[in-house]
């Protein structure tokens, strides 16, 4: 049986790194039938929305996605069909590992994190308001009992799958008496049903600089959506930048995989942009639809290939193109999976 996944390569350097990820994906053997779609800025110019009707559609058929960056204008312009597709199909879990590879610039080696974002409420519900004559700006952080419930429930039942052993939950409880508050004590109330996982909570901003003075004493974070975007890309800075970490949207019946950097503009169509984020994204996916051992595979080829150190992009200091990476990367992967199957 095929897998049917929505292919989105994006803008900037989406459709480089998009496309090499497809390539390491087929290589596991799994089988793959690619719907792919035109979304962001080249669909904006077309149709005057960079996420039209086709996109949308093939996602609800296919309820899996394989995404590349969609640039969105700061200020003002459209509205972010990043956070347009999470709310759309209702994304609320954004999974964001973290997780050293060797030869990348950081001081910390072995670093396995998890960090469980709510995707769809909090300060980027889009409740916003500008009173011109007053030039007052509201932007409300919207916080409610299901959709905290939701994530820190996934956020336990995950941890608990990857066989995870704490979980800190990151606020502001102690300024933000509302919606900080609730957070804090839904993540106390559905912890009581995990016994087998340690539990406990820190506020955000000494969180951020624990994180960079001693990551390694931490395991899974779950926090809000504004916080949980901060603090995943410090995260992704601890195991070596943008261009090594992958992220999961997941609900209940869709999920969209994508990296965690935007569409590299300084860099798109040189042929030079590091594809790694997609492929961890990629790992993600076949680790979504049960396919373990492909998973692995990519896995363990990528920790190989870094090790050797020979053929990485110039963001981790190496020479090597966008293509010439996957290409090695893909060979390597096509040898673990016959390790597996002989
Ligand atoms: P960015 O992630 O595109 O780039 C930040 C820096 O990291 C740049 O110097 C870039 O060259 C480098 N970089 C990023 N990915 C890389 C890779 N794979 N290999 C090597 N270097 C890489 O962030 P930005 O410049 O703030 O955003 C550019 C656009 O992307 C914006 O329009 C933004 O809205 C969008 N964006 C989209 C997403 C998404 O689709 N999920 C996420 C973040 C930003």
């Amino acid at each position: 049986m095929a897998y049917r996944v929505t292919l989105i390569p994006g803008d900037g350097i989406g459709p480089e790194v998009v496309g090499a990820a497809r390539r390491v994906l087929e290589a596991t053997g799994v089988a793959f039938e690619w719907d792919e779609q035109v979304a962001g800025m080249a669909a904006f110019e077309a149709t005057g929305d960079p996420l039209p009707p086709p996109v949308l559609d093939a996602i609800a058929r296919t309820r899996l996605a394989l995404k590349g960056p969609l640039a969105t204008p700061v200020g003002g312009g459209f509205r972010s069909a990043n956070v347009r597709l999470r709310q759309h199909f209702d994304l609320y879990a954004n999974v964001r590992p973290a997780e050293t590879l060797p030869n990348t610039n950081t001081p910390f080696r072995g670093l396995d994190l998890v960090l469980y974002r709510e995707n769809t409420e909090g300060l980027y519900a889009g409740i916003e308001y500008f009173d011109e004559r007053n030039q007052i700006a509201d932007s409300i952080a919207r916080v409610t009992r299901r959709g905290s419930e939701r994530i820190v429930r996934f956020a336990f039942e995950d941890a608990r799958r990857r066989g995870r052993r704490r979980i800190t939950l990151v606020h502001k409880a102690n300024i933000l008496k509302a919606a900080g508050r609730m957070f804090l004590d839904i993540g106390r109330e559905i912890a009581k049903d995990y016994p087998d996982i340690a539990f406990d909570d820190r506020i955000v901003d000494n969180m951020a600089m624990q994180l960079v003075i001693h990551p390694q004493d931490y395991d899974c974070l779950v926090t809000t959506n504004l916080f949980g975007d901060i603090l995943s890309d410090l995260m992704a800075g601890l195991v070596g930048g943008l261009g090594v970490t992958g992220s999961a949207n997941v609900g209940d019946d869709c999920a969209i995989f994508e990296a965690v950097h935007g569409s590299a503009p300084d860099i798109a169509g040189k042929g030079i942009a590091n594809p790694t984020a997609v492929i961890r994204a990629g790992e993600m996916l076949l680790r979504h639809v049960g396919e373990a051992e492909a998973a692995e595979a990519v896995r363990r080829a990528l920790h190989d290939v870094y090790a050797e150190g020979t053929r990485l992009t110039a963001d981790l200091g190496g020479t090597a193109s966008t293509d010439a990476f996957a290409d090695h990367l893909a060979a390597r992967v096509e040898r673990q999976m016959s390790k597996v199957e002989g």
